[in-house]
Order: structure tokens, then sequence, then C-alpha cells
């Protein structure tokens, strides 16, 4: 009972004083369906961030597809995949996403997962077994996705992987030690699009680095899936690079605007993870109406329409680098649809996006740990349903609330 008791009280305390450090998150209800227009309460808001870059969360195709999958096998796979979960939906699907990296990875086979997080969580476990006990290691980009740190820590405890950080900015310093380590397995692991910078990962010049040393390189596409590359095939395609080495992860939640994630790579590498990806093994198969779905969600990428939503993107992309200008907020440069200014302060970034919810907009405020302290920021994300005209409203009201919130910290 005491401990109860003082457990409450700890998360009590505790929550207080991240609500008074300005960081503790607040849930708020959407009813309406994922779109640039999301109704929150009375209210209509224009949404600027959700990673639905493409625009098909509420793609009427993809609403009937998901009806079609439901009617054709039922609402839930019933087990995991290997006692009776595996459906021909999930067959079917992990055969297309192989064929979308095919050209880059030989003798490619995907594995499709619930969520990114359980994806990357099987793949750096399951990987780091590729060595005996204490031998593999584990080159981690610092500014990796939670996903990534939570799946290298596990893999270390389980497995005794020694883990290396790297600063995906000084490939340098990496090289450096990756020389010198004996490690038989060596695993370079990185973000391929980081998430609250949407600056791209050094791709080709880790592939030199993996190729020079004999290591693996895995790729989480998670923002350029379906965005990036002529096809939408991600950011292999854009790169236009090919390997054995690589583990590319990619997500389906995102652009493809549905749920779920895999991961693709040579055949041998999948038939071990599908032995030993406790992830895989231990968990219920996702329903198979959502992998009838994102099989659609996958032809509309590949189709005409998916092309010209990309193309969109890229127009929005350039309208905001050639007129999105601040005073003194910071804005990096992203060739995706991820476009953060950077405020500074948790104060800043909160009274920002309050002023901003103020004029109709969701832009939330993003704070530590999902950035660096002192990184507070607004993530503006783009839709390929958003018009030219809304972006241009959007970067007048956005310069309005850059002068309100200089003069609110002059007072
Ligand atoms: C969103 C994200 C994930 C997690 O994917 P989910 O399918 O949302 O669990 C993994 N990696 C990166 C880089 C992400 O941005």
């Amino acid at each position: 009972m005491k401990t109860i008791f003082q457990a409450l009280d700890f998360a009590n305390q505790e929550l207080e004083k991240l609500d008074a450090q300005l960081l503790k998150r607040k849930l708020r209800v959407t009813e309406s369906p994922c779109d640039i227009s999301a109704k929150v309460g009375e209210r209509r808001l224009k949404a600027f961030c959700s990673n639905d870059y493409l625009g098909l969360a509420n793609h009427p195709l993809l609403l009937r597809a998901l009806a079609d999958g439901a009617n054709q096998y039922g609402v839930g796979s019933g087990a995991s995949h290997l006692i009776s979960g595996h459906h021909i939906a999930h067959d079917l699907l992990e055969k297309k996403l192989a064929s979308f990296q095919g050209t880059h990875i030989p003798d490619a086979r995907a594995l499709f997962f619930s969520t990114g997080y359980l994806a990357n969580i099987a793949a750096l476990t399951g990987l780091a077994k590729l060595a005996d006990f204490g031998k593999a290691s584990i080159y981690s980009a610092k500014l990796n996705h939670a996903s990534i740190i939570d799946g290298v820590r596990l893999a270390s405890t389980q497995t005794r992987a020694t883990v290396h950080l790297f600063d995906h900015a000084d490939l340098d310093t990496l090289q450096k030690k990756i020389s010198s380590d004996s490690a038989p397995l060596k695993i370079i692991v990185v973000d391929g699009v980081f998430s609250m910078d949407g600056d791209l990962a050094p791709v080709k010049a880790l592939l030199d680095i993996a190729n020079t040393y004999d290591a693996l390189l895995m790729v989480d596409d998670a923002h350029g899936f379906g965005v990036l590359g002529e096809n939408g095939h991600g950011l292999l395609e854009l790169l236009n690079i090919a390997s054995d080495r690589i583990i590319y992860i990619g997500t389906l939640g995102k652009a493809a605007g549905v749920s779920g994630a895999f991961i693709c790579a040579q055949e041998p590498f999948i038939e071990w993870l599908i032995q030993k990806g406790r992830p895989y093994i231990y968990s219920t198969a996702t329903p198979p109406a959502i992998a009838h779905t994102v099989l659609k969600s996958l032809e509309i990428i590949e189709s005409e329409e998916g092309k010209t939503r990309r193309e969109q993107l890229k127009k929005l992309i350039n309208i905001w680098q050639e007129e999105m200008v601040f005073s003194t907020w910071e804005k990096i440069s992203s060739p995706t649809p991820i476009q953060p200014i950077v405020l500074g302060s948790n104060a800043n970034a909160l009274l920002a996006s309050k002023l901003l919810d103020e004029a109709g907009y969701w832009i939330p405020a993003i704070r530590p740990p999902t950035v660096p302290v002192g990184s507070s920021r607004l993530r503006v994300t783009f839709s390929a349903n958003h018009s030219v005209g809304d972006l241009r409203i959007l970067i007048k009201t956005l310069q309005t609330i850059e002068q309100q919130v200089i003069a609110e910290a002059a007072v």
C-alpha cells in the first residue's frame, strides 16, 4: 500500500516539475479524418503537422480498400504470423514492398510489421545476433529516432553488442573509430531523413564506409518512403544506390497514409529475422485488411497520381524556400516536406504554437527530449493536399506571429 502512495506522490511531483519547465505534453482530441483541415472540439484548424505527406490517409480509394479488405478477411488476424496469422494479403504486400527496393537490394525480401517502432527493435536486436555474444558493434547516429535508440539499447542488453554514437555531420570520426574496430559484425544505423530536422543522412558516404570496413548499413527511411525518388520508392531510389549490405526500413503510416512498417534486405537476413526477431515472433499480426489497404496505397504511390502528388510537394517546398523569410527565427531548409523553424526556448516555441492556434493553425511546438535542449521548434509539414494559396497564407501568418513573439519577449 505504502509504495503505491509513494509512487503516486512521485508521479504528481514529477508531473508538476514537467509543467513548470513547460515540458508537459497535452493530448488533443481530433474528430475528423487526418487531412489538411482538422476538427478539434468546435473548431476547424488548418493542419500543417501530420506526416501524411502525400495526403492519402483520407483517400477515397483507400477507404474503399479498407472496407473491401474487412469484407474479404475480417477484422482481426487472430494470431502471430508464425502461428496462423499470416494471410495472403500480408504475403502480397511483402512481395510488392520487396519489388519497390528490388533494384537497390539484390535478392530483396520484405517483412511487414505493425509499426516502425517494432520493426526497428526487431531489426536491431535480430541483426546483433548475427555474431557471437559480445562480438557485435553498433554505430548509431546521435539524432536517430527514439525507436532506433531503444532498439540499440535492447540489442546491447541482449547480446552485449558494443554501442558507439556518431555525429552524422562528422564521418571522419566515425571512420577512425570503425577502422580500428576488430568486431566481426559491425552495423551502422541511421535515419534516412532526420525526423525533426528534415535533413538527409549522408547515405552514399556511409555506404562507402560500410563497404570498406565490411559493415551492414541499416537505413530507416520513415520520412522518405513514398516521398523521395521518381516512383516514390524512397531514399535509395533518389540516391540511385544498390548494395547487398543495406537493411532498409520503411514505414507505412506516414506518406503511405495507412499503418505499419517493413524491413527489406537480402533474403537470408529476412529469414533470420523471422526466426530470431522477437517482436516479429511474439506479436499478433496486423489485421490483413490493413495490409490490403497498404497494397492499394503502394499502387497509388507508383501511379501517375502519386507522381502528381510528389510534384505538388516539390512546388510547396520550393515556394517555402524562396518566400518564407524571417527576421530572427532560424529556418532549417530541407528537401523534404519537413520544414522546422528553430525558436530555441520552450517558452517561445509554445507561445508561437499558441498564437498559431488562435490564428486557426495546428502546428505543435516540439520540445526536448524529442529535440536537443535549447532547440525547441515549430515543425511545419506539408501535405500534397495543401494548395499554393494555403501555403502563402501560412507564410504571411508566420511572419506576423514572429513579430508578436519578438514583441512579447521584449516586454
Ligand atoms: C515515425 C518513425 C518511426 C516509427 O514508425 P511508426 O510506424 O510510427 O511506429 C521510426 N523511425 C522514424 C525515423 C520515424 O520518424
